[in-house]
């Protein structure tokens, strides 16, 4: 189907038309018609589906110009994440009187509430940010009529439960809720059963949470040996450019201070730097300025990088959703990616959880191993719900990380 057979603003077909958007991917023509009704909806599909415009134009469409409120709140889990949904909101609503706004951590909060202040129809957030915003200033999400979780099941991961309900219980306009994401555990039920009214439930991921165009290579290393790999790796695949996901912040610096010594391009993001510089890097590596990344899963949800053709496991990810979003910033769009994913011996058991759950067929870089000798069960998932279980100082935990 084409965007121009939509009875959409002129002013958003002709943004659509710039871009070079001509046809709905899959997930947008099944979301649209429920979007566009009001309908309480669960969106799932595989990364790099179009998730973002299937939520994005229909809300655009949606909202009244002529109405200075907050009638779209987006919340999502990372900074980076909400400046990229911003930024397509934007495009999409350039040629319409719409205006879009993100609040992110690590970014004066007073320049954000002057603009606030403004008048902002579409407030793309992370979490911790809005919670400030809505103690510390009279923020109104009264005239919200549609809320929506990107990354759900992340939010819920890094502890925003809470807070999430909290949101909720601000916006007392009758409003419709909606979930998108590639992955949704069990934990997310919860939510939906509490506060999604009905919902439509649109899967597009039933046997397959990555794309075709994706291929998944492993390669068991010994610990030792594990950097040569990389390095000779790196210099068989000549990726045009390529992620290297470490499970901490520790490991991301000691494997970036390798690194540098052995290619040009290279730079590391992770929880612990500034602001300013994850904003820049996130940028730079977005236009291909960067060549190889060293991250943390901060970078795993949600990304779109659309120059990038390997993604590194050079630590195998703690559960099946983030295998799932990691190897999902490469092949999106139908376009090919290669995982390339390092295994050792003490990781056969996470290895078989993540390879069954997602149905991977792996291919072996080298000896395959006998995985049926491996431990099949348990052993891969991250703990569900809120880390740390403390008591709530002042109005919330901020969740620990070590990303
Ligand atoms: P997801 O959220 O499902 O992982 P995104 O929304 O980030 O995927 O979209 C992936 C890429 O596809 C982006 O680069 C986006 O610009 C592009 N895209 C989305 N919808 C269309 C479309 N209808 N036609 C062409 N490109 C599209
Ligand atoms: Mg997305």
């Amino acid at each position: 189907m084409k965007f121009t057979e939509l009875d959409l603003k002129q002013g958003i077909l002709k943004a659509l038309k710039k871009k070079g958007y001509e046809d709905l991917t899959p997930i947008q023509e099944q979301t649209f018609p429920h979007v566009l009704k009001g309908r309480d909806l669960i969106s799932l599909a595989q990364t790099g589906s179009g998730k973002t415009a299937a939520c994005a134009i229909p809300v655009v469409q949606s909202v009244d110009p002529s109405l200075n409120e907050i009638q779209a709140l987006i919340l999502v889990p990372t900074r980076e994440l909400a400046l990229q949904y911003v930024d397509e909101i934007a495009w999409i609503a350039k040629e319409t009187t719409v205006s879009a706004f993100a609040v992110y951590g690590g970014f004066s909060i007073d320049i954000q509430k002057s603009k606030l202040n403004h008048g902002v129809q579409i407030l793309v957030a992370t979490p911790g940010r809005l919670i400030d915003l809505l103690y510390n200033s009279p923020l109104r999400l009264a005239e919200v009529r549609y809320f929506v979780l990107d990354e759900a099941d992340e939010m819920l991961n890094q502890g925003f439960l809470t807070d999430i309900e909290f949101v909720f219980s601000c916006m007392v306009h009758e409003h419709h809720t909606m979930l998108f994401s590639a992955t949704m555990p069990n934990e997310i039920k919860h939510l939906s059963k509490n506060y999604l009214e009905d919902p439509v439930m649109v899967e597009l991921i039933a046997d397959k949470k990555a794309p075709d165009s994706l291929s998944h290579y492993f390669q068991v290393v010994q610990p030792r040996h594990r950097f040569e790999k990389l390095v000779e790796l790196i210099e068989q695949e000549k990726p045009n450019q390529a992620i290297m996901f470490c499970s901490s912040r520790n490991n991301c610096d000691k494997l970036y201070d390798h690194l540098k010594g052995k290619v040009k391009s290279v730079e590391q993001i992770h929880g612990g730097l500034d602001q300013n510089k994850r904003t820049s890097l996130f940028r730079r590596f977005k236009r291909r300025d960067i060549q190889y990344l060293v991250a943390t899963d901060i970078a795993s949800r949600g990304l779109d990088f659309s120059h990038t053709t390997h993604i590194f496991n050079y630590d195998l990810p703690q559960n099946p959703e983030a295998y799932t979003h990691r190897t999902g910033r490469t092949a999106r769009m139908g376009r090919e990616g290669k995982a390339i994913t390092f295994v050792m011996d003490r990781d056969m058991r996470k290895l078989n959880v993540i390879l069954r759950a997602n149905r991977i067929k792996p291919q072996w870089i080298g000896d395959e191993p006998d995985l049926s000798k491996a431990p099949r069960g348990g052993g891969g998932r991250r703990p569900s719900g809120p880390r740390g279980g403390g008591k709530r100082k002042n109005f919330r935990r901020k969740p620990k990380s070590s990303r």
